[in-house]
């Protein structure tokens, strides 16, 4: 294969299609030049095997021979040769990955003049001023791009040049000034590399491109492809292009242009230029562009042109594209072109607008396919207005959205503000169950520690609360925290982005979340495609969470924590009574009060999802989150004293403090310690569904026991529940008859299931004996994860994880997305032998990795019915299931007809 394609190159397939190969820019100048036969300078395109190459074994023999004979082609094309002192073609030499990487690699412009074709360039021009504004721009470049030095260097100077003429504007620096500024431009540069600036065209040719092959690790580079987690190892193409001048004269100029609007999706061409200008002068803002409409006034023709060019684009490409082209006296060049990046509220507009548009006609399967879950969140949350604010601190973003308050350290001071009308921002070390009223209070929670799943985390993103934890430069002291010399004291303003994980000094205006109407359409068209393979629930504590879940489509409830409704300020109490009881009485008594709670919570959360399953987990976590914390109680025995009840909480914090808690005595171990809880809240959930059905709603209950490991326990587990179900049954027959009321003949049945968690390596492994005893799976991936690496999610996450994903050890975070190979692996066997006993098993998820696209995709291939993930997050995971089916049936299911369905609306793709 060779290294080399020039642009007009015959390939066997479409060049856009070959990014891999030619990078996004080649790939496109490629498609541009021969198959669309628009005006494109000529060049060729170094492809990425030449950079691969050049990464794992330095410069290729064959690559110099390849780029002499692709420039000799270019040369006579063009009529003139590279260097050549009397009238010298000049290049630019442009990076172009595979995924656009905006302003993150590197080009050199005006490649080919030296101290001599300078002025071979002004006397062909007659242009003087021209050639020496175009030469300083390219020593510049050079010196910065591929000698590494520091850009301000030409920059201040050039500044200085520019106060000396007494002028802003870059076109009016004189000639003098510019040859002037050439000379120093170089002597920067023999001061820096202790050698003269290479006046040799094929060693200037040669630096630049393996300055482009380089800026592919460059920090920048690394840095942008860790976010948009684009793989290390693709490598840059390298697109050598004669050069045409925008800074000619003032018949010539440079601009962006966007085939319709990026920002709203409008109709209509969009953009900007620059007259008398080069390259990057728009997008750097040295002078004030003009919009694209004030092309018509000037350059008629080209306005013309250009428009007629953008709708052969959109009809070409089917979607929005975004170009740069360059005016070189009258003459219009296309420079490149893309499929455009877009806001959230643009691609939802332009995604459905398209499928009417007969130049385009996409399906509803390609629309869904157009939208990502980076533009849901722009429009389900609100976002800074504007960007380039300093950033005081930055954390993980932990939950999406952006908020603005004033800074309180304590929930109660949080909860107080809140009360008074404050806008209240939270900032913590890290949140505990007893955080959760100012929380509740607060738009916003900052954390100094913990990770992307410690509590701050995970009930910020139930709430659809903007969260930044982990924000390590945070030292809080009472009631002000610093950050390196700046203090934010309590009151003091703060503004969060929980997408981005920063933290901002002050108050930064904020837009507000504001779903277009193409959204529902949107989303609508994705529960279409899913429908009957993938079901999106939603896991919702409180009935208000529930309804609010069901209007964002949740079709269900897959995990309800029971242990939420026992942290309310009036419930902590009775379960600390019921924990600290000192005789069966008084136990039962506490247990009859929650259970008098829990029904009322059930029966809110029964109503708001009537008709869709509720699967409600029995209680779950250690004992000892629902008392204070011994260190507390130890400080205040050890200064003040404490009372009575405080030595009686104390004394059983310590009694149920556990070494490792998370391994410890929760889930179903907590039922087999304290059977009456279980009993209790079965009790509670059954007489709520009695009452909904009395009145005449249809609840459908899903009870679900955490964390079992074997058949045996889950067996017991089943054995109260079924007694307790029976019991409660019983009791409401046993009422009505009292009150002489014959059993409603037309009732329907409560629908009631029993299941279990699979959250634990043997559950995973042993699927096919618990399988015996369950009605369904869920599939907690949270625990799973953390029980299958080892890793204790809320230590590893802030201490080892960023170094680990930095060296590559992990591909991600497996908290946030699913480890398809090692848990995957499980949930696959779990699924497999699970239903080898039982073939209806109905099998869900429930954890973290519900609301997440790649790990929905894994689940979808495992075999799921179902994925449930915060409110927040179903729009998301609807969008991200409906992907998940169109990518392709799992493996031994029936094909999708689905697909088709969707798919059929529309005409077929252009060849
Ligand atoms: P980026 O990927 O950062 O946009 P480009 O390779 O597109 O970098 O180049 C930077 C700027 O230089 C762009 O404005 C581009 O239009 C301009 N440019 C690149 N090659 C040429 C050329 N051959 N003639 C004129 N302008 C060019
Ligand atoms: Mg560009
Ligand atoms: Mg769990």
């Amino acid at each position: 294969m060779p290294y080399v394609f020039d642009f007009d190159h015959s390939h066997r397939k479409p060049p856009m299609d070959m990014k891999d190969l030619l990078g996004g820019k080649g790939a496109n100048l490629a498609e541009m030049t021969s198959v669309l036969g628009l005006p494109v300078p000529p060049g060729f395109t170094i492809s990425t095997d030449a950079c691969r190459d050049y990464m794992a074994d330095g410069w290729p023999e064959a690559l110099s021979a390849e780029v002499g004979r692709a420039r000799a082609r270019l040369e006579k094309a063009m009529g003139k040769v590279i260097g050549d002192p009397a009238d010298p073609l000049l290049v630019s030499v442009r990076s172009g990955a595979k995924f656009s990487m905006p302003g993150m690699m590197d080009t050199v412009l005006n490649l080919g003049l030296n101290d001599e074709s300078v002025e071979g360039l002004a006397k062909q021009t007659g242009d003087q001023r021209f050639a020496y504004d175009s030469y300083r721009r390219f020593v510049a470049m050079y010196g910065r791009i591929v000698l590494d030095i520091p850009g301000e260097e030409f920059d201040s100077l050039f500044d200085a040049a520019k106060e000396l003429a007494g002028t802003t504007s870059d076109a009016k620096v004189p000639t003098e000034l510019l040859r002037y500024l050439v000379d120093s431009f170089s002597q920067i540069v023999e001061r820096y590399t202790g050698r003269p600036f290479p006046q040799d065209p094929d060693a200037q040719l040669r630096g630049a491109i393996e300055a482009v092959f380089r800026s592919w690790n460059g920090p920048r580079a690394i840095a942008y492809r860790e976010r948009e987690r684009i793989p290390h190892d693709l490598g840059t193409a390298v697109n050598v292009q004669a050069m045409v001048f925008g800074n000619r004269d003032d018949r010539s100029g440079t601009g962006v242009g966007f085939t319709r609007d990026p920002a709203t999706g409008e109709r209509g061409a969009y953009g900007d230029f620059l007259i008398n200008a080069q390259g990057e002068d728009v997008v750097a803002g040295i002078r004030n562009t003009e919009p694209l409409s004030a092309l018509k006034g000037q350059f008629p023709k080209v306005h013309r042109e250009l428009l007629d060019i953008f709708d052969r684009l959109e009809r070409h490409y089917r979607d929005m594209c975004d170009t740069e082209f360059t005016i070189e006296q009258g003459k219009l060049w296309m420079l490149q072109t893309r499929v455009g990046k877009r806001t959230g509220r643009a691609a939802l507009k332009m995604a459905v607008d398209m499928t009417t548009e007969p130049k385009i006609r996409l399906t509803k399967a390609e629309a869904v396919g157009r939208v990502t879950e980076d533009h849901l969140a722009s429009v389900l949350h609100p976002h800074f207005s504007s960007t380039g604010h300093p950033v005081l601190a930055k954390g993980l973003g932990a939950s999406p959205g952006a908020a603005v308050g004033r800074v309180y350290f304590t929930a109660d001071d949080a909860a107080e503000a809140a009360a008074r009308g404050e806008a209240v921002v939270l900032v913590r070390s890290e949140t505990s169950p007893e955080d959760v009223h100012g929380m509740l209070a607060a738009e916003g929670i900052l954390t100094a520690r913990g990770g992307l799943v410690s509590h701050a985390a995970v009930v910020a993103r139930g709430w659809g609360k903007p969260a930044v934890v982990g924000a390590e430069a945070l030292r809080i002291s009472g009631h002000y925290f610093t950050v390196g010399s700046v203090t934010v004291a309590q009151g003091d303003w703060l503004s969060i982005d929980g997408t981005a994980g920063t933290v901002v000094a002050g108050q930064v205006p904020l837009t507000a979340a504001e779903p277009p109407p193409e959204f529902n359409v949107l989303l609508e068209w994705a529960d279409e495609i899913r429908a009957g393979h993938l079901g999106v629930r939603a896991n919702a504590d409180t009935g208000a969470d529930a309804a609010n879940a069901r209007s964002l489509g949740a079709e269900g409830i897959g995990l309800c924590r029971t242990e939420h409704m026992f942290l309310g300020e009036d419930r902590l109490p009775v379960v600390r009574r019921m924990i600290l009881a000192d005789s069966p009485e008084e136990e039962a008594e506490a247990l009859e009060q929650l259970r008098m709670v829990q029904r009322t919570d059930f029966l809110e959360i029964l109503r708001a999802m009537d008709g869709l399953p509720v699967t409600v987990r029995l209680l779950d976590p250690p004992l000892h989150e629902f008392l204070p914390s011994t260190h507390e109680l130890a400080v205040k025995e050890a200064t003040v004293g404490l009372t009575e009840e405080e030595q009686k909480l104390y004394d059983a914090a310590r009694m149920w403090q556990e070494a490792n808690p998370m391994l410890g005595t929760r889930g179903v171990r907590l039922g087999v310690v304290k059977p009456g809880l279980y009993a209790m809240q079965v009790r509670a959930l059954m007489e709520a569904a009695g009452d909904l059905a009395a009145a005449g709603g249809h609840p459908v209950v899903e009870i679900m026991i955490p964390l079992t490991v074997s058949r045996e326990e889950l067996a017991l587990a089943r054995r109260w529940v079924e007694e307790a179900v029976a019991g409660a049954l019983a009791e409401a027959a046993h009422q009505r008859s009292a009150r002489g009321k014959p059993a409603p003949k037309a009732r329907p049945e409560l629908e009631v299931t029993i299941g279990t968690m699979i959250e634990t390596p043997r559950a995973a492994l042993r699927a096919a004996e618990i399988a015996e005893e369950a009605d369904f799976f869920s599939f907690g991936t949270n625990d799973l994860t953390q029980m299958t690496f080892g890793f204790s999610r809320d230590d590893v996450e802030g201490r080892m994880m960023s170094a680990y994903l930095e060296l590559g050890l992990l591909p991600r975070n497996p908290f946030e997305t699913v480890d398809a190979d090692g848990v995957g692996e499980l949930v696959r066997l779990g699924v497999s032998r699970g239903r080898s006993t039982r073939p209806d098993l109905k099998i869900g998820v429930c954890g973290e990795h519900g609301g997440d696209p790649a790990s929905i995709a894994v689940f979808y291939q495992a075999g799921l019915d179902y994925v449930s993930c915060s409110p927040f997050r179903v729009p998301v995971a609807r969008l991200a299931a409906a992907q998940a089916v169109l990518a392709g049936a799992p493996d031994g299911r029936p094909a999708k007809a689905a697909v088709g369905k969707a798919g059929a609306k529309g005409t077929k793709h252009k060849a």
